[in-house]
């Protein structure tokens, strides 16, 4: 069979500042600031400091023109302690295992911030999509999902959209689960399309969580909407919400990005105008904007800064720069520990990742109730459940940063002990 030459693999931010660039080293060395700063006895901090399991699975996908393709793909658990594993799905070129332990791991301390009766998974395959056909980008998804099948179940393991991935993808992994049981399994994956099971809010949900709890520091630090300005790196699912909802609330937009690079206006951003640019013409852009690249994108001088893209950006060697009063992380993992400290320093606020973004694992999760009792909520009913989830968290972990002087993130991880409880209460086995 003929084989073709993969991608060559994609070179992020990280590669900015390299020793900063492996992201499960990172999540690791966040977990022991928590696990020391908490008070985490230390045998459990040996057991939540490492993932459950790693699967790894190398497949053949048909292509258009008949040959086959082999790719690799990863799913991982890092505890499910707390409920069935949960954590979304990333086709890039740039993914690795290490990558998607490290999201895995963040995935079970969002949901303990939460307070969302989930454990953490995250999955991804190597692949640049854009170069994908539907039908080829069909075949990869029903393939991947039957490789990784022997994890995943409505009551084990329920992966979600995640960068590059959307509803029409989680559509055919719940198809191809339920092709195998013989009937409809809605609740095997959630941000899925309305009409299979999928949940009112779901799409904004993330960006929904980036727009409260952005709100609500604005309010802690005593800054009306009306006088913030915002930047948003990346301007996709996430982004593109956080940036909408901020705007119709009061904040200014004016930069965006995606990787190509960003669209800057100090007078304001017409959101829908520079999309709709970038869908027509593959570049955002308005009348009147002036290109910048993604790193002076960070630097401007706004009230909130919101990264939503990828893990990395603001490193060591950026956070100086780092102009924002404000930093809501809408990406996962996308500051280091040694920016964090240069940010804490600085008095930047940042709402950390496993906060900020939590909104949509919550929406996730009543989608996935949803679908298990086969009754609907209405969208009000889903906001205003997503915000007083949302807000209870904010002030909580907002409590005990101000209490024991420590960072946001920190703080957040207060979910650690929370899920070091339930795995204490778990471990039935003496060796566990
Ligand atoms: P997406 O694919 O919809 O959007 C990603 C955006 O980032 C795109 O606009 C893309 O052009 C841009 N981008 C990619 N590489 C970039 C680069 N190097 N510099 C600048 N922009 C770049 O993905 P998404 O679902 O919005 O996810 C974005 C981030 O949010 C990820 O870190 C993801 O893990 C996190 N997240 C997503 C969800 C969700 O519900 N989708 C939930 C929680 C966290």
């Amino acid at each position: 069979m003929a084989q073709k030459v993969e991608a060559a693999p994609f070179k992020g931010f990280a590669e900015a500042d390299p020793d900063q660039a492996n992201p499960w080293k990172i999540a690791q060395r966040q977990f022991d600031i928590a696990a020391q700063a908490l008070g985490l006895d230390p045998n459990m901090a040996s057991v939540l400091r490492e993932c459950k399991r790693q699967l790894i699975v190398t497949f053949p996908v048909l292509m258009d023109d008949h040959t086959i393709q082999m790719f690799t793909g990863f799913r991982v658990h890092h505890n499910v302690d707390r409920g069935p594993a949960k954590g979304g799905i990333r086709y890039h070129p740039g993914v690795t295992i290490d990558e998607v332990k490290a999201l895995a791991m963040w995935m079970t301390w969002k949901c303990a911030v939460v307070g969302i009766p989930y454990g953490g998974a995250k999955g991804g395959v190597i692949v640049d999509p854009k170069r994908l056909s539907r039908n080829e980008l069909e075949n990869l998804t029903r393939r991947y999902t039957s490789e990784i099948s022997i994890l995943i179940g409505p009551d084990r393991d329920i992966p979600a959209p995640d960068v590059n991935t959307n509803a029409q993808i989680m559509a055919w992994m719940m198809d191809t689960i339920s092709m195998h049981a013989g009937h409809s399994v809605p609740a095997v994956v959630t941000g899925k399309p309305l009409g299979i099971g999928g949940s009112e809010g779901r799409p904004e949900a993330t960006g929904r969580g980036c727009m409260l709890t952005t709100i609500a520091a604005l309010k802690h630090l005593g800054i009306r909407p009306q006088d913030a300005t915002v930047a948003v790196q990346g301007v996709g699912n996430v982004g593109y919400t956080t940036a909408k909802l901020l705007a119709e609330r009061g904040c200014k937009v004016i930069a965006v990005s995606d990787s190509n690079g960003a669209c800057y206006n100090e007078d304001g951003i017409e959101l829908d105008e520079v999309v709709r640019e970038k869908e027509l013409n593959g570049r955002l852009r308005q009348q009147v904007c002036e290109f910048i690249s993604n790193e002076e994108l960070l630097e401007l001088p706004v009230t909130v800064l919101v990264p939503a893209a990828l893990e990395n950006q603001i490193h060591r060697g950026n956070a100086n720069r780092i102009k924002a009063r404000i930093v809501c992380e809408g990406a996962n993992g996308p500051t280091t520990p040694e920016a964090d400290e240069i940010l804490y320093d600085k008095g930047v606020f940042v709402i950390p990742d496993i906060l900020a973004n939590a909104g949509g694992v919550t929406v996730s999760y009543f989608e996935w109730v949803q679908d298990l009792q086969e009754f609907f909520w209405d969208e009000h009913d889903i906001n205003e459940r997503l915000e007083r989830i949302m807000m209870r968290a904010f002030d909580n972990v907002l409590k005990v940063s101000l209490e024991k002087k420590i960072m946001m993130r920190t703080a957040a991880c207060r979910g650690v002990p929370a899920a070091a409880q339930t795995t204490s209460y778990c471990s039935k086995s003496r060796s566990m």
